[in-house]
């Protein structure tokens, strides 16, 4: 039988079993795997759970991961505040950063549109990004979601939220896969598909 394991480690499998890509089999592994640990390195994980969560919250304009109010690309004098790339989750900062070519802005959504899911516009940072496009400081906000389904429709439906307010709107030029992850994406590649983009 799959559930004969003790109650708490039967409650440690069932948590691993959230993470994405994680069955219980995998689950099973990682919870035998904290147990096999001493007192101190079990606290420690514990303990950078609980500070991760405590610690960081969303950066009140773009809304990538900080610890302070504002996170450090926005927080900087260096970049250039007319353009904004809008990219799904914070991770893909990280590719972009790695280029070391972009200099603009980010805006992190928090997810794409995806109605099969249930995934509306209201769940996604949208308004926080409209808010964004107020006054007339931005020029131009590039669409750097992943070329797959959800990417390209929720790209679309900002480009038609955004360009009525005289912002030009772009889109990364993928010599990218079709299905692809910007995540995993090298850094020529990604800053040819920056360098190249589009019109939408
Ligand atoms: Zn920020």
């Amino acid at each position: 039988m799959a559930q004969s394991a003790a109650a708490p480690l039967e409650r440690l499998i069932e948590q691993f079993t959230k993470f994405p890509g994680i069955g219980r089999k995998g689950a099973t592994r990682m919870a035998y795997q904290i147990l096999s640990m001493s007192p101190e390195e079990a606290a420690q994980l514990s303990q950078a759970i609980e500070d991760a969560k405590t610690q960081l919250h969303r950066c009140k304009v773009c809304q990538n991961y900080t610890e302070e109010e504002l996170c450090p690309i926005c927080n900087s004098p260096k970049r250039d505040r007319s353009v904004i790339c809008v990219v799904e989750n914070p991770r893909d900062i990280a590719a972009f950063e790695r280029t070391q070519e972009y200099q603009g802005l980010y805006h992190v959504l928090h997810g794409l549109l995806s109605p099969m899911d249930g995934v509306g516009a209201e769940q996604l940072c949208v308004k926080e990004l409209l808010a964004r496009l107020g006054d007339d400081t931005v020029k131009e906000v590039i669409m750097a979601t992943n070329p797959t389904v959800e990417g390209e429709a929720t790209a679309m439906y900002l480009a038609k939220l955004i360009k009525p307010l005289g912002v030009r709107v772009t889109r990364l030029a993928y010599g990218l896969p079709v299905g692809s992850s910007l995540e995993f994406t090298d850094e020529t590649t990604l800053y040819r598909a920056l360098a190249g983009r589009d019109e939408l």
